[in-house]
């Protein structure tokens, strides 16, 4: 029979956020795949967990993926964790879990802390639908390029920044996003400097500068979907009162107008009428 690889979420600050069935697992499995072993022991000293750590990250997944897989189909009980949040959510296992799962091994996931979660859950922003995009590339031109294939993006939109490039991802932001739209910075949560900004691109800009010491540690960028500006009225008047002049028919009229301006036909119709009274 072969063992079982669990994926277990770690805390993403508060060591207090592991779950009494994560703790349970980490107790009781053969041995703990981590990101980073120095950065992992304290975490499972803080637990008194003692079991064998092995190394899993960006650079030794796949030739790891075959080693684990030996000891799992040996029957060995193996965890999988990161140095922070959940495994696999912007930090290494997805090699693993892919070639793991293709050879027929299960994989079982205990749900926990993940930024990306905690941050949507806090800000007051649109939650109904989002997309995750992780960390932006490192270089301006890339990053430019990335954001403006979401510009019309309507869904809520989630970043993952690290302090040194905070600044210069929103002033990217700015340039591509316009200064107007709508961004929450979760910065340091569940740590003791928690601190949710909200406001448009401008607003954070001027509050991160004038408040430097807030740029430092973890953070979380989460950026409102598009929404095409509304049509005012006055935009289209022209337009309709011509069309009205030269005795043209109220729907023929609406669907001209609608069709240029890119408004709802019912609401032109309305505003004919009502000239029409
Ligand atoms: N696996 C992790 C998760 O589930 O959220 C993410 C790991 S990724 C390498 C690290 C990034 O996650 C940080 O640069 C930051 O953007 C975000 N992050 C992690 N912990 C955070 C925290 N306490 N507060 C704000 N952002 C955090």
């Amino acid at each position: 029979m072969s063992g079982i690889l669990y994926i277990v979420a770690t805390p993403i600050g508060n060591l207090k956020d592991m779950t009494l069935r994560s703790l349970e697992i980490l107790e009781s499995v053969d041995w703990i795949g981590c990101e980073d072993t120095r950065h992992s022991r304290p975490l499972l000293q803080h637990y008194a967990i003692n079991k064998p750590l092995i190394s899993v990250h960006d650079h030794n997944e796949q030739a790891r993926a075959e080693q684990l897989l030996i000891k799992l189909q040996a029957g060995e009980n193996g965890a999988l964790i990161s140095d922070a949040g959940t495994p696999l959510i912007s930090d290494p296992g997805y090699v693993l879990v892919k070639y793991l799962r293709e050879h027929a091994i299960e994989v079982v996931p205990l749900p926990g802390p993940s930024a990306i979660i905690c941050a949507l859950s806090a800000a007051g922003m649109a939650t109904d639908r989002f997309s995750f995009e992780g960390f932006l590339p490192a270089k301006t031109q890339k990053k430019v390029n990335v954001l403006q294939n979401v510009i019309t993006e309507p869904r809520t939109m989630v970043f993952y920044e690290s302090p040194h490039r905070i600044m210069a991802t929103l002033a990217t932001m700015v340039e591509v996003f316009g200064e107007e739209r709508k961004v929450t910075v979760a910065k340091e949560l569940t740590k003791q400097f928690e601190r949710f900004i909200t406001g448009s691109l401008q607003f954070i800009v001027a509050e991160l500068t004038e408040h430097s010491d807030w740029v430092r540690g973890e953070f979380v960028i989460i950026v409102s979907g598009y929404q095409a500006p509304k049509v005012e009225a006055v935009e289209f008047e022209p337009l309709m009162l011509l069309l009205i002049e030269q005795g043209l028919p109220v729907k023929q009229i609406s669907e001209i107008v609608a069709k240029h301006h890119g408004v709802k036909k019912k609401l032109v119709y309305q505003m004919v009428l009502d000239r029409q009274k």
